[in-house]
């Protein structure tokens, strides 16, 4: 017999626990994608039941069904269009009014729903007392209490889900949101019109079309219009008058008059069924708050935790880099012991080898970071951030929501240029992502070790903070510069939102931080193995006899690269390679900054990621060759010449030029147009340029060398 197949959907509030729900129902068995399209990511996942084939879906968070967002026109098509068996509304407990309000619309749709009353501990721990079967009956949906965290209840969510999508009655139709008389009226009339005109060639119910109608939904219209042309301009014209009758009836928009009076009956059945225990009523939330957002406390403290996240990410990552860096020379040993002579040899142990383990020792670095990113998260805490540095932020002209995206540029500036999403103006939205790129992403941070390691000792790591300090500075000047210049205007108002604090899961936080970290890893075998083979490749060719004199026919280049006699054959053969010709191509740009051609070609390099800079630097100056232990780039980059005032110049380089390859594609479909992708390009190199070259040449008239 062939398997039957099901699928169930989750819906549900930012941060009501869908994950959570889907984590716990799928296991491992996942499928992470993206939306037809768009960037919104889709997790899909498979479970097997008996002789059932069951594929549930993680729809994008959204607050209401209403096509205001890219994540609720996602979440509304999927739900209209792929008609899943079920759907689990994830309600969090502790909101039951807000989450209610997604609730009920997706009831509306007359789709087979099961609620799943999730963070049902902290309702408990909160005092607040769920009438779960009066729920149940008040809406006709079977009601299910869960602790998705802890996967408490999802044996029994997955068996009512399972049963209510195989049972053959109907949701009763008399237990949807009941409108006033005169909303009623309309919407019975429009209804019947519909039904009347369309017949079958209406896709879905006619109430929910006619409600939608009433509200002027661009999208239903649309797609009215497009299955039956015709009978769509009578219909589109019955709805227009009947919305100016409705207008004029309520003096007010119909859509307001709609969700006033879904929120009305929702209150009405939060009355029913929710009570709240005040004397067990001890709201932590509020007063963990009084302190970490106190006016005064709440700045230094958050200082604090940011420099407690950076520290951690060094302290902590400490060994497990010295075990990754010592496993790299082994191999590099190792290669150069099994292969022969030859250009096979090169390309593993200079190209593969040197370029790819230059990464890849930053890893546990990498992991610590986005861990503790994962837990500001997942604590509630990111909300907080917002509400701090709202004030600073207004020194922009934003508002403290777009501090959020920043924080998350820390790790990586792809998913914060996409988190910018949660600003409603588009002149917001751009902002914000136009300054996000000078928060320093994690791939720099590979830079900035080698470098303030191997020029700075003991003090690299305040230099390191400076640099992420000159970030945040140089975001802030570039926001006021925009504010007032091409994307002037005021500030959208919105409330702030500051869910609950939460005790984060193991589980979550690790998932949430491998699903980063897995990025990372994904571009070590991708971009940077594929970056560090053509820079060996082009750092090889065209061959240099191994007899050839040792001085370079050109004389530039031996002002730039020290000593020539002290050079090895692979050091010449670098110089005279393609690699080499264009960095002395490009080294009159870079000269100004102290920045010799190696750096330059490293820098260069560093626009498809910037991890590549390293990899790029690991194979110019042939580390990997001598096999030594240590910190053998460093001390190659120190014995080339380069000084500690050059090093912070090529640093702040780095901090401030164009974004990564896949950053600025990032930007271009987040702000749908490519004129800001080459301005971000634009712009940050020339202030990069600038930047460091003040370093520079100021610190070289300070007396610095
Ligand atoms: P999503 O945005 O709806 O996908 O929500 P997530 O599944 O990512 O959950 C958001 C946060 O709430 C995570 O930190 C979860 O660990 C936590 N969480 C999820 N369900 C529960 C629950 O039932 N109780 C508690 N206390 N926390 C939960
Ligand atoms: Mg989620």
């Amino acid at each position: 017999m062939a398997p039957r197949r099901l699928t169930i959907a989750l819906a549900g509030n930012p941060n009501a626990g869908k994950t959570s729900v889907f984590n716990h129902l799928t296991g491992t068995r996942q499928k992470v994608g993206n939306w037809p399209g768009v960037t919104v990511e889709k997790k899909e996942g498979h479970i097997r039941r008996g002789d059932r084939e069951i594929t549930v879906v993680d729809l994008p968070g959204t607050y209401s069904l209403t096509p205001f967002s890219l994540e609720e026109v996602i979440a509304r098509n999927y739900l209209l269009d792929e008609r899943p068996d079920v759907v689990i509304a994830v309600i969090d407990a502790t909101n039951l009014e807000r989450s209610l309000y997604l609730a009920t619309q997706i009831r509306e749709l007359d789709c087979k729903v099961l609620f799943a009353l999730n963070m049902a501990d902290m309702a408990r721990a909160r005092g607040l007392i769920i009438d779960g079967r009066k729920l149940a009956q008040l809406l006709d949906v079977p009601v299910v209490f869960t602790v998705a965290n802890r996967g408490e209840g999802m044996e029994a969510l997955l068996e009512e889900a399972i049963r209510l999508a195989e049972s053959e009655t109907p949701p009763d139709r008399s237990r949807r949101v009941k409108y006033s008389r005169d909303l009623e009226e309309a919407i019975g009339r429009l209804a019947g019109f519909l039904a009347a005109r369309l017949g079958d060639r209406l896709a879905w119910l006619p109430r929910w079309t006619a409600v939608k109608l009433l509200e002027d939904d661009e999208i239903v219209k649309q797609r009215l219009v497009a299955a039956a042309p015709d009978e769509a301009r009578a219909v589109l014209q019955a709805a227009a008058a009947l919305r100016r009758h409705l207008a004029e009836r309520y003096d007010e928009d119909p859509q307001i008059v709609l969700t006033d009076e879904r929120y009305g009956f929702i209150a009405g059945i939060v009355r029913e069924v929710q009570r709240s225990d005040a004397r067990r009523r001890v709201d932590v939330s509020r007063n963990i708050d009084l302190v970490l957002t106190h006016r005064f406390l709440g700045f230094p403290i958050f200082l604090f935790f940011i420099w407690a996240m950076f520290e951690l990410t060094f302290t902590l990552g400490e060994a497990p880099v010295g075990w990754i860096e010592a496993a790299v020379e082994a191999a590099a040993r190792a290669a150069q012991a099994v292969l022969p002579e030859g250009p096979l040899r090169g390309l593993v142990a200079d190209g593969i080898i040197a370029g790819v383990g230059s990464v890849l020792k930053f890893l546990p670095n990498i992991l610590i970071l986005f861990f503790c990113i994962a837990l500001f998260e997942d604590t509630g805490y990111m909300a907080r951030t917002a509400f701090l540095m709202d004030r600073i932020m207004h020194l922009i002209g934003l508002h403290g929501k777009s501090f959020i995206p920043m924080l998350m540029g820390f790790g990586c500036n792809v998913p914060a240029v996409m988190a910018a999403r949660t600003l409603e103006s588009p002149r917001d939205r751009i902002l914000t992502i136009l300054i996000t790129p000078f928060m320093s992403c994690s791939a720099k941070l590979p830079v900035y070790v080698v470098l303030a390691g191997a020029f700075f000792g003991e003090r690299a790591g305040s230099v390191i903070f400076g640099l992420y300090l000159l970030g945040i500075l140089l975001s802030i000047l570039t926001g006021r510069l925009l504010r007032s210049t091409l994307l002037a205007g005021g500030d959208a108002p919105f409330v702030m939102e500051l869910p609950p604090y939460r005790m984060p899961m193991a589980k979550s936080l690790l998932i949430h931080m491998w699903d980063r970290s897995r990025v990372f890893l994904r571009k070590m075998g991708g971009t940077i193995l594929l970056g560090s083979v053509i820079v060996w490749a082009l750092s090889s060719f065209p061959q240099v006899p191994a007899t050839a004199p040792g001085g370079a026919p050109d004389a530039g280049v031996e002002a730039w690269s020290g000593a020539p006699g002290t050079e090895g054959s692979r050091a010449l053969q670098v110089r005279e390679s393609y690699l080499g010709r264009l960095g002395r191509a490009v080294a009159p740009v870079f000269a100004p900054l102290g920045i010799e051609w190696r750096e330059a070609v490293a820098l260069l390099s560093g626009f498809v990621a910037k991890e590549i800079v390293v990899s790029t630097l690991g194979v110019l100056h042939a580390v990997g060759e001598e096999g030594e232990g240590g910190d053998t780039l460093g001390r190659a980059l120190s014995s080339s010449g380069m000084t500690p005032l050059a090093a912070l110049s090529m640093m702040v380089f780095v901090l401030l030029y164009l974004p990564c390859l896949a950053t600025t594609t990032a930007i271009r479909r987040e702000t749908g147009s490519t004129r800001w992708m080459l301005f971000s390009i634009a712009y940050n190199t020339a202030v990069a340029w600038i930047v460091s070259f003040a370093v520079y040449q100021g610190g070289r008239a300070l007396g610095y060398a």
